[in-house]
């Protein structure tokens, strides 16, 4: 297998098709020969461009910049394109389509600024790390006028409204990062996100709600980003928002769905990270009457915000940015006294992680220290302070009939408050999802259309992979299949269905690492659910269950102890199950969910009724029993699943917009282009696949009769009674489009990319 004709050492590692017929470029014998040009690779990986010198033998002796001189194996040289297509727009137009020359076609961009390319249907934006002179109204107008044609995520968002209005057919922006080895990603995935927002809110806009739309970003990022070490603004949860379109293209409406916000970090983060940005803005931004309202402090007396060191970030005023989420929130019509009561919880959680433990007798049972972090928690979430002492020291065991109280050590204590710091504070971004999808469900008649855009974490593939990253893999591995099955099965399905010749090109699925999750019942979350239920559950159990049935399936690898692999897409990821039965079962005893529910203020009983709700509907997948008594919630793997599959089957009627965000080095530093790193990235998500399969194809699509409509009115000769076809087919010879540029299938014509053009033209200066 080879990506040029036979020579490049960087290919095994790359997904490739079977097929090898199937080349990367049109190298021919005839034209390297020609080639003076040559990447070569240099013991460090990088490549260098050289001047081939002479050739004898298997040797050539090659120049490189700086007067180097170095004799190569020939076979290790890679052919590079000719200077006049130094920097092209779309790496489609590269003649020799291979890793060095694409690396350096992004890299000759990158230094000028142009952080867009096109990769056949896919956008690719590399992340400048600097303000660049690309958006704002000018730009805006540009793309709206198509006077500019560079590749753009604005030319994104306007081909999106553009399909939407012409098809008739809801779309979408998918925007990800192929591989994260740090947690966190830092490629431009919510700022790409909100650059498309920005365009859509520009030319939807007009009846005010795209105000309230755009301003959903201060508050989603106050509540659920925070800085971690290579982002200071990382989203620690997944975002699709839904905007809604009325028929004459204005938006009226959108709708956010978020998926596994990171609830760990407020009761702990990483040395030189720091918890939820609102945390910081509200000790720094409430005013004296607040402060006094919430017996606030500094985020220094915290103990949740002191233990990472870090309280601030360059350049960013949280005063101010509390100022600007107040107003965020007045916008979305979040109420004061409910803006007041948010900021109450907020309080009330920084206080319950102050909250410390005295050892009451000599079984080494605690209980909460009486003090003013206890009464203030009281106070905020207006409960009892005895009650609230007992939910941190006792926990009731439902056995059999009877229920036994069963006392808490301090590990079990601290994980009691604990728990309930994160449950208040997830339910509360839940509720304010809730508040915001309220204030924007404006246009209740849906009767238009919608642009979905998808910011959502990418795979990750750490030291150390727990629960979270078995998620967030699972999902990814969806969304990869998405990509996969739209760009190159879909594609393949459609030109052998209507009989175009077209020569097949196989191409990776990852259905069957999709399988090992899903089969039930012996799949990876079946296993874990099942292994969830059962009281004697350990993590060592399940690791040992999921060896036991799964060690035959290709995609899965028992190791040692609890650690098992799991062949992804993106490559190998190894997991500790230490946790996961813990993590998956999500447990907030009875007792806080009960405390919370007889609070007198209306957000803590409004979570609690919210924690308890599963129960009462009809579901399906196991239950939990929550801390050993009657009520029972779904697994976190089960609901997971559930928000996938509503989100594919959502993705699924949409025409999708690929965007995908790369990262050009680690240490969010303009102007730093890191090879290495770049590569890894496009090989883990098959960009160069689908330049390869679009370039060879015929990527445009038309039903004969859409055809005959769109551009019949243009014909010459009267066509008054002719069939779609015959109307299609003539309008190709008036235009003089090149045979080779069409085929005409069954039902559809199909088109080389940028064939259509032309027409489109000639149709918009004829109306
Ligand atoms: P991700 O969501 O993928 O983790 P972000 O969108 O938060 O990444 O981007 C990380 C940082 O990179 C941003 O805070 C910003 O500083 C910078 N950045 C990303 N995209 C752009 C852009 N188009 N222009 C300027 N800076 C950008
Ligand atoms: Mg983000």
């Amino acid at each position: 297998q080879s990506l040029t004709d036979d020579v490049d050492p960087g290919a095994a590692t790359m997904p490739l098709p079977q097929n090898d017929e199937r080349r990367w470029s049109d190298t021919s014998a005839y034209a390297r020969k020609k080639v003076l040009q040559s990447w070569v690779q240099l013991p460090n990986g990088n490549w260098e461009l050289g001047k081939i010198l002479s050739t004898s033998g298997d040797e050539s002796v090659v120049s490189l910049p700086e007067g180097k001189v170095m004799k190569v194996i020939s076979e290790t040289l890679v052919p590079a394109n000719p200077d006049i297509l130094d920097g092209v727009d779309d790496l489609m137009q590269l003649s020799y389509l291979n890793e060095p020359s694409v690396l350096y076609n992004l890299n000759y961009r990158y230094n000028q600024d142009m952080i867009y390319t096109k990769a056949g249907p896919v956008l690719v934006a590399v992340n400048p790390f600097k303000e660049v002179p690309l958006y704002g109204n000018r730009y805006i107008e540009a793309y709206r006028k198509k006077s500019n044609e560079s590749p753009h995520v604005y030319a994104i968002a306007d081909t999106a409204i553009r399909e939407m209005i012409r098809d008739e057919v809801n779309q979408s922006i998918i925007i990800r990062f192929s591989l994260s080895y740090s947690g966190e990603s830092g490629a431009g995935k919510t700022e790409t996100a909100k650059i498309a927002m920005q365009y859509l809110a520009a030319l939807g806009g007009g009846s005010g709600i795209e105000y309230e739309i755009l301003k959903t970003n201060p508050i989603l990022e106050a509540f659920g980003n925070a800085k971690t070490l290579r982002n200071d603004n990382s989203s620690r949860f997944g975002k699709l928002i839904e905007i809604h379109f009325s028929e004459s293209g204005k938006i009226s409406g959108a709708q956010v769905q978020t998926f596994l916000l990171e609830k760990s970090r407020v009761v702990q983060c990483a040395e030189g990270e720091r918890s939820y940005h609102i945390f910081y803005q509200l000790c720094a931004g409430a005013s004296p009457a607040l402060r006094e309202k919430l017996n606030l402090t500094s985020a220094h007396e915290y103990k949740y915000l002191g233990q990472s060191n870090c309280y601030s970030i360059n350049g960013v005023d949280d005063a101010e940015r509390f100022h600007s989420v107040k107003e965020a929130l007045d916008i979305v019509h979040v109420s004061k006294e409910d803006q007041e009561s948010v900021f109450a919880m907020l309080a009330a959680v920084l206080w319950l992680g102050n909250v410390s433990f005295t050892v009451i007798d000599n079984e080494n049972h605690v209980e909460p220290v009486a003090d003013e972090s206890l009464s203030t928690v009281a106070k905020l979430i207006g409960c009892n302070i005895n009650d609230l002492k007992l939910s941190l020291s006792k926990r009731n065991m439902r056995v059999g009939k009877d229920t036994i109280v069963q006392k808490l050590t301090l590990p079990q204590a601290i994980d009691a408050r604990d728990a309930l710091a994160k449950s208040v504070y997830s339910c509360l971004f839940d509720w304010l999802v809730e508040q915001i999808n309220k204030s924007l469900a404006v246009g209740k008649r849906r009767t238009g259309r919608s642009i979905s855009i998808l910011d959502i974490y990418g795979f990750e593939s750490f030291e150390k992979n727990s629960f979270e990253q078995f998620c967030i893999n699972y999902a990814n591995e969806r969304l990869q299949q998405h990509f996969n099955r739209h760009l190159f099965k879909l594609e393949q399905e459609e030109y052998i269905q209507d009989g175009i010749d077209w020569t097949r090109v196989d191409f990776e699925d990852n259905q069957d690492c999709l399988s090992l999750f899903e089969k039930k019942p012996l799949g990876l979350l079946s296993l874990l659910d099942e292994e969830s239920t059962f009281p004697n559950g350990t993590d060592l159990t399940l690791a040992n269950k999921l060896k036991q049935h799964l060690h035959s399936n290709s995609c899965f690898r028992g190791d040692r102890e609890k650690l098992f692999t799991v062949v992804h897409y993106a490559g190998e990821v190894t997991y500790d199950t230490t946790g996961f039965l813990e993590k998956n079962r999500d447990l907030l005893h009875l007792d806080s969910i009960q405390l919370l529910s007889s609070c007198s203020c209306h957000l803590p009983q409004a979570f609690a009724s919210s924690m308890l709700i599963q129960s009462e509907k009809p579901v399906v997948g196991p239950l939990y029993k929550a801390g050993g008594a009657d009520s029972q919630r779904l697994s976190v793997a089960t609901k997971f699943k559930g928000q996938l599959f509503q989100l594919m089957q959502r993705l699924g009627n949409t025409t999708p917009h690929f965007i995908r965000c790369i990262k050009p080095n680690n240490v969010q530093s303009p102007g730093l282009y890191e090879q290495g790193l770049v590569l890894q990235q496009l090989r883990c998500c098959g960009v160069l696949e689908v330049v390869r399969i679009s370039r060879s194809g015929f990527p445009t699509r038309v039903s004969h009769q859409k055809f005959a409509r769109r551009y019949g009115f243009l014909l010459v000769e009267n066509i008054a009674d002719k069939d779609p076809l015959s109307v299609s087919v003539a309008i190709l010879h008036q235009f003089n489009i090149l045979p080779e540029m069409y085929q005409v299938g069954y039902t559809k014509l199909f088109f080389r990319t940028g064939q259509i053009g032309v027409l489109e033209d000639t149709r918009n200066r004829t109306l």
